[in-house]
């Protein structure tokens, strides 16, 4: 069976994937209540106002607005990596 390469990784990010597990290799993720919160990658913070979800397996930043689903969490996180190395 052959499918398409990046709907397939893609697919398989989200299923077999927690959020909590792949943003916490890139953010310290403390552990608050139903959530876990650490400082926002995308945006420069001194109070940490990232939350990540895991019942709903999604991030939402109460600083820049940054949200979505761990699929959109790593295009921007290595599309900000990208764009940084660039430069
Ligand atoms: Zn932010």
């Amino acid at each position: 069976m052959k499918t398409d390469g990046s709907i397939n990784l893609a697919e398989e990010i989200k299923y077999r994937c927690n959020i909590v597990d792949v943003v916490g290799r890139v953010v310290p993720l403390k552990k608050t209540g139903a959530n876990h919160k650490g400082p926002c990658p995308f945006h420069k913070e001194a109070d940490p106002s990232f939350v990540v979800s895991e019942d709903k397996q999604i991030f939402t930043c109460f600083g820049c607005g940054a949200t979505g689903d761990v699929i959109s969490f790593v295009e921007k996180y290595y599309s900000l990596d990208f764009m940084g190395a660039a430069e």
